[in-house]
């Protein structure tokens, strides 16, 4: 009698593991059954260790330390997944960085930092992976970190919210390349979510406009229908569905997870 072969288990390669929404989408992905690699820049390292320790289960986790704009590293890195878990079934580029600043007032160097991160990165997370997903024949599937910024963009949000237009613009020519491969390519959009990153966006407006920290990100929720700031795990629903096999006829999309603030 011929024995069936165990399934192999999916995969899931995180950037910025150690940040707020980072964190609930490896939390999400690893209870959803998936393996995951944990990444973020190497002064987290301690930190993504304890994450990688407390996620227990039959699937796996582990961390690994690489900057999303060095692109020899995430193919490093990604090979390394590969060779851990057999393949990658998924990439979520969620690694990203805010400022907030005026036309007037960007340097060349925010600007050049925000493009390397938040463009460049995803590019390098993408690509390093379709080339994996590819050559092993995995139906996979690419999520980037876009943002309602980059659906409507907002005042002193130029560099960030033109990061982010350009997210959904990688994200909808990959699709359609990589659609022959079985593999989809989709972005999230969340609103404002109560992460390290708004708390930074919270403090640099409270200082411009010489409000109490905390005071920015609670007025937000004036322009929220749903009546709350959003929390890293509304955004990690979204992913766990981009991941799922039920998403499998979506791709190229930016789905809008911000509680109403915006109908794209
Ligand atoms: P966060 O600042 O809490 O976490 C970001 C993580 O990315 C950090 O752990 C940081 O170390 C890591 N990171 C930064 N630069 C990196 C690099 N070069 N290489 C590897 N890792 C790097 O941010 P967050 O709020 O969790 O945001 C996650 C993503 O969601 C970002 O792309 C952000 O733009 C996007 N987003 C956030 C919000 C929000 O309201 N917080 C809204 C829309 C979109």
């Amino acid at each position: 009698m011929e024995v069936e072969a165990t399934p192999r288990r999916r995969s899931a390669f995180v950037t910025g593991a150690a940040g707020g929404i980072g964190t609930a989408i490896a939390r999400r992905l690893h209870a959803d059954g998936l393996d995951v690699t944990l990444c973020d820049l190497a002064s987290t390292a301690e930190r993504l260790d304890d994450l990688a320790t407390t996620l227990d289960g039959p699937a796996l986790a582990r961390a690994c330390s690489a900057d999303v704009t060095d692109r020899a590293a995430v193919e490093a890195a990604v090979a390394a997944h590969v060779e851990a878990f057999g393949a990658i079934d998924v990439m979520v580029a969620n690694a990203g960085i805010a400022i907030t600043a005026g036309l007037l007032e960007t340097t060349t160097q925010q600007w050049d930092r925000t493009m390397a991160v938040n463009v460049r990165g995803v590019f390098n997370c993408y690509s390093a992976a379709a080339r994996q997903m590819v050559e092993h024949g995995t139906p996979g599937r690419l999520i980037g970190a876009a943002s309602v910024a980059a659906h409507r963009a907002g005042k002193l949000q130029g560099a960030y919210s033109a990061s982010k237009f350009a997210v959904r613009g990688l994200t909808q020519a990959v699709a359609q390349e990589l659609a022959e491969h079985g593999i989809t390519a989709n972005c999230y959009s969340p609103g404002v979510v109560h992460t390290p990153m708004w708390e930074s966006i919270d403090a640099a407006l409270a200082s411009r406009h010489g409000t109490p920290v905390g005071s920015e990100m609670s007025a937000m929720v004036a322009s929220i229908p749903l009546g709350r700031l959003q929390v890293p795990d509304d955004v990690a629903g979204v992913v766990s569905f981009l991941a799922s096999r039920d998403a499998a006829y979506i791709t190229g999309q930016s789905l809008v997870v911000d509680g109403g603030m915006w109908f794209s």
